[in-house]
């Protein structure tokens, strides 16, 4: 199957189009329509596999089709990474394959002022790519409010843990609409992720490749 087999909105196909891309990988063709379809998602991949463009796609179709107003401190999707250079990745596949769309995004992590990110926050996005820290502590200072979330990325759960990040995890899980679509990514499943996936993931499609 070709993209332009998938059911995906013109402004994102042409964005796919702009960049070369013909084919979905493994990963993309498995959790692309299952996604659309509004289901969690289970995936197991590793960096390299296209597994950003797995879930940045089906999220911009969704808010394309919306065209909802960014509401100020009020994201309608949060990605989760463990890293500052895994954010700063994912916030640049989404403007790449979101760029013939009018969506905004803020981008917050740790071990820079954080006034630059309020501002963009205050701006209003419809996308917010984070790491737990600095996310949190911008929750508690009231600049993030995640009441109007629509979907929940969790991008490589297993460094997360690895990184002491669970407690973080947790408090924000517990901050999360209880009617949101997730999906879930990790390299490797061990009993801790199965855990983790158990209280954040509703029947899930899982995707092995
Ligand atoms: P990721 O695993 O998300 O870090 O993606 C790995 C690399 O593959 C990135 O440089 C993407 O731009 C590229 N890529 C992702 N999906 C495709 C695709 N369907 N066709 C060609 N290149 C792709």
């Amino acid at each position: 199957k070709t993209f332009a087999e998938i059911d995906l909105i013109k402004p994102v196909q042409r964005a796919l189009a702009d960049e070369k891309y013909e084919t979905p990988t493994p990963i993309q063709a498995q959790t692309i329509p299952a996604a659309l379809d509004g289901k969690d998602v289970l995936g197991c991949a590793q960096t390299g596999t296209g597994k950003t463009a797995a879930f940045a796609l089906p999220i911009l179709n969704q808010l394309g089709k919306q065209n909802k107003k960014a509401l100020r401190n009020r994201p309608q999707v949060l990605v989760l990474a463990p890293t500052r250079e895994l954010a700063i990745q994912i916030g640049d596949s989404f403007t790449v394959y979101g760029k013939h769309l009018t969506l905004k995004q803020a981008l917050v992590y740790g071990g820079v002022s954080q006034y630059n990110q309020v501002r963009s926050l205050n701006r209003g996005a419809h996308i917010l790519v984070a790491t737990p820290g600095r996310l949190l502590d911008l929750m508690n200072q009231g600049h993030i409010e995640l009441d109007q979330l629509e979907m929940f990325v969790l991008d490589e759960a297993d460094r997360m843990l690895d990184m002491g990040f669970l407690p973080d995890l947790k408090r924000i899980i517990s901050k999360l609409p209880e009617k949101r679509q997730s999906l879930f990514f990790s390299a490797t499943i061990s009993p801790k992720i199965v855990e983790l996936t158990q209280s954040l993931l509703r029947n899930p499609v899982s995707v092995n490749v």
